[in-house]
């Protein structure tokens, strides 16, 4: 089984995703909110550091969500900054 690093808390897990387990309910939650953060805000974004003290989802959080499968579109807006 392969072990890999959750990259909120540093331990490590084998379950699928891209948190551990402990992690994976708080990290759905700030995708969430990152999503209808953006929705809600249409195109006209923001750096991520303005997205940071809004949502309260820490920059280098947001900055792993734009790798996350299903949010290529995210990323190709905020590659613009
Ligand atoms: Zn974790």
């Amino acid at each position: 089984m392969e072990l890999t690093k959750c990259s909120r808390c540093g331990s490590f897990y084998a379950n699928e995703g891209y948190v551990c387990s402990k992690c994976s309910a708080k990290d759905n939650f700030e995708l969430s909110t990152f999503k209808k953060y953006v929705e809600e805000n249409g195109v006209e974004l923001k750096p991520l550091s303005e997205i940071a003290v809004s949502t309260g989802i820490s920059e280098k959080n947001l900055n792993r969500f734009l790798n996350y499968d299903g949010l290529e579109g995210y990323k190709k807006l905020f590659n613009k900054f």
